[in-house]
């Protein structure tokens, strides 16, 4: 059994979650001490104890002390049975982040699966899906995997409601080299908004204009989402590259202004523009899982991130493989396994 302090490194929902995806590809069974223990209210939240029950759905599994703000709990994986599933988190805690648990040990399955996700879409602290879809999913392509995702309903915090559906069909993964992004190819930002003054789209808008005025007129937008999806609003700013997608993005909330946020979000996006990585800090963590799972392989980063860096933690727990990352004349780090 592997023992893992929930407290260490990143401390969040990161750690159950890819302890729950190793453990149903590796068979091993773990027990997480203090899970959460770095955030502001720790144990398990609604979204976890989804991911871990959907875990054990899938992987035949079994778990013990799981419920909401649980600290404790221990996971026996089973064998992993493709299909046809459907998880709703209930409250909006994000679908992407149930995806995040579930794919790699459906992925590496004998049989496809679909799965129905229910809850959050576009939830601060997670994923949005287009992140998932369009930055996250297309480099697991590469790598041979066969994943189609559709967004049928936008769910933001705190009212839900969200749907995602995923086609996952099984086959190996083969390592791959993503080191150089490529040309950037176009850029876009788009304000997405639900049942709140149109404004608020405008002045994010604006804010980015000012802030990357190299980006040209047309790639701006604002789409405005039926009523009943909402209230919402997430600004999604994109930059496509010949091999690759990063997708920056900044959450609406009440308390930060509308130009606040897209500050952030437009200085965020121009960091990752004026370096040479091919992952931005959130696809790197995202990205490790999969690497490991597949063997090898190589990435550029900006600089690892806590997540990142303790992703790399509870692989080396199960797979005894460590990745590190090495800093390169260009600034940029490589993600790689670590030889001797
Ligand atoms: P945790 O905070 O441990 O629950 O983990 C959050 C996960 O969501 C990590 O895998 C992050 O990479 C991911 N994440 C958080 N915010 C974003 C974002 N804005 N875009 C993409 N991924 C995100």
């Amino acid at each position: 059994m592997i023992t893992i302090d929930g407290s260490e490194g990143e401390g969040g929902g990161q750690v159950v979650r890819n302890a729950c995806a190793l453990s149903l590809v590796t068979g091993q069974p773990f027990r997480i001490t203090n899970a959460r223990g770095k955030r502001e209210k720790p144990g398990l939240m609604r979204q976890h104890v989804t991911a871990i029950e959907a875990a054990c759905a899938i992987g035949g599994a079994t778990c013990e002390g799981v419920a909401v703000g649980a600290a404790n709990f221990s996971f026996t994986p089973g064998k992993v049975v493709p299909g046809e599933y459907r998880f709703a988190v209930g409250t909006a805690g994000s679908t992407g982040l149930v995806l995040q648990t579930l794919l790699m040990p459906l992925l590496l399955a004998d049989a496809p699966s679909r799965l129905v996700l229910e809850g959050g879409t576009h939830n601060m602290l997670a994923p949005p899906l287009e992140f998932v879809a369009k930055a996250f999913v297309p480099v697991l392509r590469r790598m041979g995997a066969q994943v189609d995702l559709r967004l049928v309903r936008h769910g933001f915090y705190p009212r839900g409601g969200g749907r995602i559906e995923v086609d996952i069909r099984p086959g190996a993964l083969t390592p791959i080299d993503c080191v150089d992004r490529g040309d950037l190819r176009a850029v876009s930002a788009t304000a997405l908004f639900a049942a709140l003054p149109d404004n608020v789209a405008e002045r994010e808008l604006a804010t980015v204009r000012r802030l990357l005025p190299e980006w040209p007129d047309a790639a701006f937008a604002v789409r405005q989402l039926p009523d009943e999806q909402g209230p919402g609003n997430v600004l999604l700013l994109e930059a496509e590259f010949e091999h690759g997608i990063e997708i920056v993005s900044g959450f609406g909330k009440l308390g930060v202004s509308a130009e606040a946020l897209a500050k952030t979000a437009a200085r965020r996006m121009a960091g990752f523009l004026t370096s040479d990585a091919f992952a931005g800090p959130y696809l790197a963590d995202q990205l490790l899982l999969p690497f490991a799972l597949a063997g090898g392989g190589s990435f550029t980063t900006v600089k690892p991130s806590q997540h990142a860096l303790t992703a790399c933690d509870i692989i080396a727990r199960f797979t005894g493989r460590r990745w590190a990352f090495e800093q390169q004349p260009n600034g940029c780090h490589l993600a790689q396994e670590a030889i001797g």
